[in-house]
């Protein structure tokens, strides 16, 4: 008989689906290619035909300009060749989707990045039972467990609050996390407008368009440094200790991001007020979400994979990384 899932083959450059004649967030450019969301690390310009999610495709485009793109809606039937694929929600950043691919009565579910908490921004996570699930392990260390959203986003408006001739200057990626930051904040009452970088104005946009409310934005280029007292501006990463940030009002330096969970990194970004924030599964996530779906075989990439693989290793669940 021949090996579970021995039809796709993963490579370092994307995951080939050969039945299908397709490749999975291919990192070149590939006549035909299936994109689980738009960051740059699953989703490269170039491709001859790219099937994604409507919003995935609209981000792609806003990035890289016109795609010879599929818009496939989550849930909706596809064949290729004799391989049905499917996309199902990651709830990882607008648009996110697993790819699931049955072939000849297997089931394969390439979980692209994914993660488990409520975001107003994206569709939830959806478990689909299969045979081959294979997971990111980004934060794949028991270390990593992200606290609560609301105990985090409520330290921005603390800060606000105690520091009335400050503002609070917040680096967050400008693909999903930005944001999110900002539909969190509105989600606990925040009504002040926000006020963004030149950066972030496209995606924001987007994430609007495609009914996403993030309430009154405002560029911060365009405000003197007396009204941005007390404000919130959101900046990419890059922009928190460059000259941009030097028109702001004594900033109050914060960073949205898994990784402040570790110290050192907020101390070498001068970060002040680390917000543990991530759109990725963090330990307890994984491992209840391997729990839940129960798969016959587990294949880990995209980070810290030895840990998870011990851990399904104890638990008699057939288990490796991929070395990508
Ligand atoms: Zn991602
Ligand atoms: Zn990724």
């Amino acid at each position: 008989m021949a090996k579970l899932g021995d039809w796709i083959d993963p490579q370092p450059h994307g995951i080939h689906v050969k039945p299908a004649g397709v490749w999975i967030d291919p990192s070149r450019p590939m006549p035909r290619a299936l994109v689980t969301h738009g960051h740059a690390d699953h989703a490269r310009g170039g491709h001859e035909a790219v099937w994604a999610t409507p919003e995935t495709l609209a981000i792609m485009e806003a990035r890289y300009g016109p795609q010879a793109g599929h818009p496939v809606a989550y849930g909706e039937a596809m064949l290729m060749g004799e391989v049905a694929v499917r996309f199902v929600p990651a709830g990882h950043v607008l648009g996110s989707a697993q790819i699931a691919l049955e072939y000849r009565g297997e089931t394969i579910v390439v979980s692209g990045d994914y993660k488990r908490r409520a975001d107003p921004t994206c569709a939830p996570f959806e478990p689909v039972k299969c045979d081959v699930f294979i997971t990111e392990a980004t934060f794949g260390l028991p270390v990593f467990r992200h606290p609560e959203t609301g105990d985090e986003i409520d330290k921005l408006t603390t800060a606000l609050h105690a520091n009335p001739d400050r503002c609070v200057l917040v680096g967050a990626y400008a693909l999903g996390k930005a944001q999110r930051v900002i539909a969190e904040l509105r989600a606990r009452g925040f009504d002040d407008p926000i006020y963004i970088h030149g950066a972030l104005q496209r995606l924001c946009d987007l994430y609007i368009e495609h009914g996403v409310a993030l309430g009154e934005l405002r560029p911060a280029t365009e405000a003197s440094k007396a009204e941005l007292k007390g404000r919130i501006v959101i900046a990419p990463p890059g922009a928190l200790n460059d000259r941009w940030s030097r028109r702001l009002p004594d900033p109050i330096t914060a960073m949205a991001s898994g990784w402040m969970r570790i110290r050192q990194r907020a101390v070498q970004r001068g970060v002040e007020l680390p917000l543990i924030l991530s759109d990725h599964a963090d330990w307890d996530e994984l491992t209840d979400t391997l729990t839940e779906i129960a798969p016959r075989e587990v294949w880990v990439t995209h980070g810290r994979e030895e840990a998870l693989v011990h851990w399904c290793m104890t638990r008699q669940i057939k288990a490796r990384a991929l070395a990508l």
